[in-house]
């Protein structure tokens, strides 16, 4: 006998049963535990408004994600303990007190989220569940360290990088023992039966949820679910986890991990990524590690300053008068700029949903210092269209490129298109991918391809201007722009 005859777990951000610390807790405390999951209306009002503001249709490869991961989840539920999902579409704070009184739930367990409107969400439902006296635990998942736990000397928050993963490594040396095993769900773990939860429309209903939720479920560009993400991992870890360093910044080579969109729901936990990085003393583990710190950096950012989600981190770059025409905005989302490494990274996100960090920098730092858009711009089209799509590292990118953040660049570093283009494409390979118009155009013309003469660009078979955009703006023009659009509130 446990604690609590009956538990809910409310996955969010964190669908996998394995590793999952609400999970693990629900688990040990209760002899029963129910498993949910809710569409929350809230989220898919917003993502269909955005569909319409961008003139698409409501299609969406992250709900064809988290519905495919789902649909695996309670395959492994149905199997190993005769059990389901219980699936709602709804407002969660109507939802979940609604859920625990027909089941009667004494407890609730979610791991805890950090995002403002999350936040705002999940207080909103534990005063609900505190008015009927049904018992709540939030618990930290979904990073190592949060809030103010990484902090400096006089106990204040970093906002440079660089100390911040210095003490944070410092930290995970002293308490890497609580995160080292996986959290073993009991022996004895037991869910609700499936002959309970008879009445309800389960997951496998895809027209059902597509229809309420009046978004389509896309099938997205990688597989989704917790079989495929630790494939992936493992083929990282053999084939280029050890040359990390030397790999992850060239677009075309297979240099990276590609588990953020797993890790932002949460099919595999942070744990088991940092677990993987200790595992050898390489450069290629080291930097990888750094950078499952940066995530936790910009985690900590959006809990601890919610206002960067509409504002500057420093404000006084809120008065940027940004001077951006709405045509270039346009060009730059549909990849039609004349920038041919900045056109194939935006064909590519519109295409998958996906684009490699080097290429979201260059694009990023082309529409802010090149095209001088509003950071904001580039971050809410980016949010429509990431597959991996995270408000806090999304959010800290942006006003990274922007120079806009706490530890972002100067703004008088202004990445050059061209420059990038050679350093980190320089066959042009990725651009070909991408701009098949390009095609026969040598690794010489290929990253400024208006140089070449108007003769041979029919020998290339590709007109500049006519098959292939001419350059949407003139860089150097536009570079001493930037620096005095920066200047100004210098001044
Ligand atoms: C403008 C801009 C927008 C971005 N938007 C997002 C976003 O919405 N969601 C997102 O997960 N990442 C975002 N990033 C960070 C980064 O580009 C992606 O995490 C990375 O490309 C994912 O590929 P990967 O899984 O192969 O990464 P790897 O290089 O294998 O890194 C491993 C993991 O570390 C984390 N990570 C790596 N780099 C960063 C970073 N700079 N900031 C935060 N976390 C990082 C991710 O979880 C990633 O999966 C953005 C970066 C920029 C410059």
């Amino acid at each position: 006998m446990k604690e609590f005859k009956r538990g809910l777990c409310w996955l969010r951000r964190d669908l996998r049963l394995e590793d999952n610390t609400a999970l693990h807790q629900a688990l040990t405390q209760c002899d029963e535990v129910l498993i949910c999951f809710i569409f929350d209306e809230q989220i898919l009002n917003h993502l269909r408004s955005e569909f319409e503001y961008f003139e698409q249709r409501a299609s969406d490869p992250r709900l064809g994600y988290i519905y495919e991961s789902l649909l695996e989840l309670d395959q492994n539920l149905n199997q190993q303990y005769n059990s389901q999902i219980l699936i709602r579409y709804g407002h969660p704070v109507e939802m979940i007190p609604q859920i625990c009184k027909q089941y009667k739930i004494e407890k609730l367990f979610f791991n805890r989220d950090y995002e403002p409107q999350a936040k705002k969400r999940d207080l909103a439902v534990t005063e609900e569940l505190n008015k009927q006296k049904i018992a709540f635990q939030h618990t930290k998942d979904h990073v190592i360290f949060e809030h103010n736990q990484v902090r400096n000397g006089s106990g204040e928050i970093y906002r440079v990088f660089t100390p911040y993963k210095n003490k944070w490594l410092d930290l995970f040396q002293k308490h890497q023992e609580s995160f080292l095993k996986p959290l073993k769900n009991p022996a004895q773990s037991s869910f609700l039966s499936i002959t309970d939860l008879k009445s309800e429309i389960t997951i496998k209903d895809r027209s059902h949820w597509e229809t309420v939720s009046k978004i389509l479920f896309q099938t997205p560009s990688i597989s989704a679910g917790r079989k495929s993400a630790l494939e992936q991992l493992k083929k990282f870890k053999a084939q280029a986890l050890a040359q990390y360093h030397d790999n992850r910044d060239f677009p075309i080579r297979e240099g990276t991990s590609l588990i953020s969109t797993a890790i932002r729901h949460g099919v595999v936990s942070i744990r088991e990524l940092v677990r993987i990085s200790i595992e050898e003393k390489t450069s290629g583990h080291q930097i990888w590690l750094s950078e499952l710190v940066w995530r936790e950096f910009y985690q900590m950012l959006l809990d601890t300053h919610p206002h960067v989600k509409e504002r500057c981190f420093k404000p006084e770059y809120d008065q940027i008068k940004w001077r951006g025409e709405a045509h270039t905005f346009k060009a730059w989302c549909e990849g039609q700029t004349g920038y041919p490494l900045v056109d194939a990274a935006m064909r590519g996100l519109n295409q998958t949903g996906q684009m490699h960090n080097r290429l979201r920098m260059v694009v990023g730092s082309f529409l802010c210092k090149t095209l001088l858009h509003d950071w904001r711009l580039g971050e809410r089209y980016f949010a429509l269209k990431l597959l991996d799509f995270d408000l806090a590292a999304n959010n800290g990118g942006w006003q990274w490129c922007s120079s806009t953040g706490c530890d972002s660049q100067p703004y008088f570093r202004i990445f050059n298109p061209y420059t990038q283009s050679k350093k980190f494409d320089s066959e042009g390979e990725f651009i070909k991918l991408w701009c098949p118009e390009l095609q026969e155009y040598s690794a010489k013309w290929i990253h400024k391809p208006d140089l070449v003469t108007p003769l041979e660009q029919i020998n290339m078979k590709c007109q500049i201007g006519v098959d292939y955009p001419l350059a949407i703006v003139d860089y150097e023009l536009m570079r001493k722009s930037a620096l005095e659009m920066y200047q100004e509130i210098r001044d």
